[in-house]
C-alpha cells in the first residue's frame, strides 16, 4: 500500500504479521517506509503517520524540504510533459494496431510503469517522460496487448511481438529505470 503524503512524499506501508505495532524506517532511496501489524486499514496507517509527524521529522533521515520542494516541482514539470504526449502515443499505437481502449489514466505510482484494467482502461506512468522513447513505446504496446490478454500467457507475449519484435530486449532495458519521481 501507497500514502500519498504532502510531506514525506510517497510512504510505502508494509503489512507485516509480525509487527505488533507501527515502526518507521527509510529506505536506501530515501522513502519513508511503515511496517503495520497484519490487519491495519490503509486509514489507520494515515491517522499514525499524521500522528507523529513530529517524531518522524526528528527521528528519520528524511530529505531536507528544498530537495523535496525540488522533487515536487520536478514531479509537475513531469506530469505536464506526460499530458502532452503518453495520451497521443496511446491513441496512436491503438489507431495503428486496432485497438479499443475505454479511457487512459496518468500514475504516478513508484511501483509500475503501466496498467490495464478490466474496464478498459489504460494507466500510463509520468515516469515514462525520462526513459528512451523505444521504451516506452514498449509500455503502451504492452498495456493495449492487455486489452485481449488480461494476463502474461504465451499468446500475450506473442501479441506483443507481432507489434515489438525486440519487446524482449525492451523489457530488460527497462529494468535498469524507475518509474518513481
Ligand atoms: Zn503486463
Amino acid at each position: 500500500m501507497i500514502i500519498n503524503d504532502k510531506e514525506f512524499g510517497e510512504v510505502l506501508v508494509r503489512r507485516n504479521a509480525l509487527a505488533s505495532g507501527i515502526r518507521f524506517s527509510v529506505s536506501t532511496s530515501g522513502r519513508l517506509q511503515m511496517s503495520v501489524p497484519k490487519r491495519t486499514s490503509l486509514l489507520r496507517a494515515q491517522l499514525y503517520l499524521n500522528a507523529n509527524r513530529g517524531a518522524i521529522r526528528e527521528r528519520l533521515p528524511i530529505k531536507d524540504p528544498a530537495s523535496q520542494r525540488a522533487r515536487d516541482a520536478k514531479k509537475k514539470i513531469l506530469a505536464k510533459k506526460a499530458r502532452e504526449y503518453l495520451p497521443y502515443r496511446l491513441e496512436y499505437f491503438a489507431n495503428l494496431y486496432g485497438y479499443q481502449y475505454n479511457k487512459v489514466r496518468l500514475s504516478h505510482a513508484g511501483t509500475r510503469w503501466g496498467s490495464c484494467s478490466s474496464n478498459r482502461t489504460i494507466s500510463l506512468n509520468i515516469g515514462l517522460m525520462q526513459v528512451p522513447e523505444i521504451l516506452r513505446d514498449y509500455v503502451i504496446i504492452h498495456e493495449l496487448a492487455h486489452l485481449n490478454h488480461m494476463d502474461h500467457s504465451a499468446a500475450f507475449w506473442a501479441e506483443v511481438a507481432s507489434h515489438d519484435p525486440h519487446y524482449k530486449t525492451h523489457r530488460t532495458k527497462l529494468k535498469q529505470f524507475s518509474p518513481g519521481v
